[in-house]
């Protein structure tokens, strides 16, 4: 069996923080709390959940460029954690990042022939023509005209910014891209291109993707697995079409449940979050989700209040972290038709 371009075992990545008026108190934010997951040569696993849970500083823990704070990554068949600087800095070329902002993340005084070449100027990797002529190709493979190697970020709309930031993300021939909310800050129209655009270069470079996204629709679109994370933990992971069709924790089920539907039906209203997300500094104790989770009452309170629930698979391939997932399941049936999100 092939074994995962990327896998996680237990990973935490936990920040010191000070609190309190004059910052007195020491306290711990965990922001990402033991997660396991593989990621499949090829494959797109789509990562979502409500700002704050956890899912860019996972992206950037799989990087190392948050040193973790526990656990392991694999990568490549490499593990990552304590490889040293030198070695680390040569496996990272296979794996770059795309970015929400494309233009906060070009560098507005260089053009984009600078822009393109300067990670292969970092790594020391080929002539100035060969690194020109690269930069040339791959503008054309993300749809640019080559003369937009001498313009600047700022002449290019939002749209093409993100394509060159693609551009960028593919000069070093990565086998795996990070895109963190990469279509969010764009209009809607343009999304959709920019989510074609990486359908296409998955399937012409056999690229592996991490999606993360807090859009399920989008996510759905473009993922062949999603993983749920809240707080910090992954409380389910699945088939896309399994996550979004019949959800089986009841966050998951809030978070599809907001996506806008122009004729919601009483479930659709049911099952919409309430509340805010709770500090990751004062973590609700038991099952996270607890405060806010509208089966928590009429089931065994006590029981989600004070038992953590692991994730364990309730159908092949598909994974839930949730004492109750099976009754809720039942329960559910009847109304198991969502709204299916579309990418306009
Ligand atoms: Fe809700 Fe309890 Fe399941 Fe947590 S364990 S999601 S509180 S029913």
């Amino acid at each position: 069996m092939t074994e995962p371009m990327v896998a996680t075992f237990d990973l935490v990545k936990s920040f010191a923080v000070r609190r309190g008026f004059f910052a007195q108190r020491k306290s711990r934010l965990v922001a990402v709390d033991r997660v396991t997951l593989t990621i499949n040569v090829g494959e797109t696993l789509g990562l979502v959940g409500e700002s704050g849970c956890g899912k860019s500083t996972l992206g950037l823990t799989l990087m190392q460029l948050y040193e973790p704070t526990s656990g392991q990554v694999r990568f490549d068949g490499k593990d990552l954690v304590g490889m040293p600087p030198a070695q680390l800095n040569k496996v990272r070329r296979k794996m770059q990042m795309i970015y929400q902002d494309p233009y906060a993340s070009l560098d507005p005084r260089m053009n984009v022939e600078e822009i393109l070449t300067e990670p292969l100027v970092i790594h020391e990797v080929g002539s100035r023509q060969d690194r020109l002529a690269e930069a040339q190709r791959l503008l054309d493979v993300v749809g640019l005209p080559g003369d937009a190697l001498g313009r600047f970020p700022s002449e290019f709309s939002g749209g093409q910014q993100q394509r060159i930031g693609i551009a960028r993300a593919l000069m070093l021939q990565p086998k795996m891209l990070i895109c963190d909310e990469p279509v969010s800050s764009l209009d809607v129209s343009v999304q959709a291109q920019i989510l074609n655009l990486l359908r296409d270069l998955q399937a012409e470079f056999g690229l592996t993707y991490l999606f993360i996204s807090h859009n399920i629709a989008v996510t759905r679109f473009i993922s062949r697995r999603i993983g749920v994370m809240y707080l910090g933990r992954l409380v389910e992971i699945g088939p896309s079409a399994a996550i979004v069709d019949n959800p089986l924790h009841p966050y998951t089920q809030a978070l599809i449940a907001a996506v806008p539907d122009p004729h919601p039906s009483d479930i659709h209203r049911q099952r919409k979050l309430s509340g805010d997300v709770p500090s990751p500094i004062d973590r609700p104790t038991g099952c996270a989700f607890h405060p806010r989770c509208r089966f928590a009452a009429s089931f065994d309170e006590e029981r989600c209040s004070r038992v953590e629930p692991q994730l364990r698979a309730l159908r092949p391939d598909h994974a839930v972290a949730c004492h109750f997932a099976e009754r809720i399941t039942a329960q559910s049936a009847p109304a198991t038709h969502n709204p299916t999100p579309k990418v306009a």
